[in-house]
């Protein structure tokens, strides 16, 4: 028998600057992108590749043969930022460029200010993967359906019925405060993950794997840019990379957790709790609020090293969201968005004082702190 070939799923993804506010990427920057990503396939850098925007974020979606954390890859993307950024600047775009942190690339991009969600699996006979990626949001908005998809019998018929899922899963939860990670299995510490990830604006799920036999099911970016550049610069909109089917869950149980929307930190400033609303690309846009917060979710096959493509070598890409099925969702977004913003800034539509550390309020708390008296008596 021969050795399975392995491919990796590169999804990076910037805000290099938007039209009209923090809306979205016009097409002059996709092009950039897309012409970039053309010419690294016709050197033979990556196999396949497809370039789209969720709101303001660009999204590169790469699948070569180099591993993860490929310097090449990553100079790759860096470089086809810096050249939408350039020109996002020459436009004065809004917030050009505002994603890249650091001046100099040193060989890995993660670190620099792009989100990054990686995978190098074996192939299998088949193998469908949907990438997620979500605008004004943080990357613990995947910690719920990640939850739901992995370790959830109530949302997966396969953890009941498929003997091939029946060892569970491990999820690798990061700590985005300490820099520390640790890895949890499910069912057996179940409760225990969930002690962690309720915590959404510090413990994210970075990976899963299948438990008896390691197989990569999910990663995600576990970035907090704030972190990195030690105040408010932007919302982290994470990506996610997720396997379905053959002792998976399936692609429907992988959508199933987006029946119904949710609340998730991030929205307007980076400032709120709001409603993720799953879109097809098209509804991709933040206009409300500067949202409510889209996500999008893709669906595609690996074949051969690359994604499974038509005759011109066009990537075949499914739009999963793009459905009248999540339309509850939506509404539901809809409703909670007239709910919360109803509070103004009055918490809880507005994040607690402590993740607001990285915003422009403690500004504002600063310029009043000498006026406040001891109080007598
Ligand atoms: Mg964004």
């Amino acid at each position: 028998m021969c050795m399975s070939r392995k491919t990796t799923i590169s999804l990076i993804k910037c805000d290099i600057g938007s039209l009209a506010g923090h809306h979205v990427v016009p097409k002059l920057l996709l092009d950039i992108g897309e012409k970039n990503l053309r010419m690294a396939k016709e050197k033979g850098l990556i196999n396949s590749y497809y370039v789209f925007n969720v709101g303001d974020d660009m999204e590169l979606l790469m699948v070569h043969e180099k591993g993860e954390s490929n310097p090449q890859i990553h100079q790759l993307a860096w470089d086809t930022f810096q050249a939408a950024a350039q020109k996002a600047m020459q436009l004065k775009l809004y917030g050009a460029g505002q994603d890249l942190l650091k001046n100099a690339f040193s060989g890995n991009i993660r670190g620099l200010g792009p989100g990054v969600a990686e995978m190098e699996i074996e192939e299998r006979a088949s193998d469908p993967i949907i990438v997620f990626a979500a605008d004004k949001t943080s990357a613990g908005s995947f910690n719920l359906p990640l939850f739901r998809i992995f370790a959830d019998p109530m949302n997966t018929a396969g953890l009941v019925i498929d003997p091939n899922m029946a060892g569970g899963f491990n999820f690798e939860v990061t700590d985005t405060q300490e820099g520390k990670s640790i890895v949890l299995k499910c069912p057996e510490e179940m409760y225990e993950l969930i002690a962690l990830i309720g915590t959404v604006e510090r413990y994210v799920i970075s990976r899963v794997w299948r438990a008896r036999d390691n197989l990569i099911c999910a990663a995600g970016s576990a970035t907090r840019l704030s972190l990195i550049a030690g105040k408010y610069v932007g919302k982290d909109d994470p990506v996610m990379i997720v396997r379905a089917q053959h002792g998976l869950p399936a692609v429907g149980e992988i959508l199933a957790p987006f029946m119904h929307s949710y609340l998730v930190a991030g929205w307007m400033r980076g400032s709120h709790w709001g409603p993720l609303m799953p879109v097809g690309i098209k509804d991709a846009r933040c206009t409300l609020f500067d949202g409510p917060p889209r996500l999008v979710a893709l669906g595609l096959q690996i074949a051969d090293g690359a994604i499974a493509s038509d005759d011109e070598g066009k990537p075949l890409i499914a739009d999963m969201f793009a459905d009248p099925a999540f339309d509850m969702a939506r509404q539901e977004a809809l409703q909670y968005a007239s709910m919360m913003r109803r509070m103004g800034e009055f918490e809880p539509a507005r994040l607690s004082v402590e993740s607001m550390e990285y915003t422009t309020l403690p500004m504002i708390l600063e310029k009043l702190k000498d006026r406040f008296k001891p109080i007598q008596g």
